[in-house]
């Protein structure tokens, strides 16, 4: 089951730049920005609501978020739903022919994570996040 937007991420050139805008115009927040080497980005976080925006800075030109800028420019990056059980649902999934990039969930810093194929969902990255108990 999935319960509510987890969080909405944009590739981004530089979060300088971008946060000169999300930051400094919209008036978002930033809770914090962190260094992720293994996916090979910088994140800022900046929540709003129940949910939050997460710039993705590429950290080098090889890594993927590097390569989604030069195949398809700046912008929306991934959505990402908060699921109760992220193992079920991409079994779920998979169970009624949907393309995913995962089989199994991977570990992220800060919850279980899968990903469906942008072909199953018409073009949008889509993760399904599982948050770690505190
Ligand atoms: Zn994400």
């Amino acid at each position: 089951m999935l319960r509510k937007i987890d969080h909405i991420a944009i590739a981004v050139k530089s979060l300088d730049e971008s946060l000169t805008f999300f930051r400094d115009r919209l008036g978002l927040s930033v809770e914090k920005i962190v260094e992720v080497p293994s996916e090979g980005v910088r994140v800022a976080f900046l929540p709003i609501g129940d949910t939050e925006i997460e710039l993705l800075e590429p950290l080098a030109p090889d890594s993927p978020v590097a390569k989604f800028i030069e195949k398809k420019g700046p912008g929306l990056h991934h959505v990402a739903f908060d699921v109760a059980d992220v193992a079920g649902e991409l079994e779920r999934l998979a169970g009624q022919g949907v393309s995913t990039l995962d089989a199994r969930p991977r570990k992220g810093a800060v919850a279980d994570v899968g990903f469906v194929h942008p072909r199953a969902s018409g073009g949008v990255l889509v993760e399904l996040s599982q948050r770690k108990k505190p």
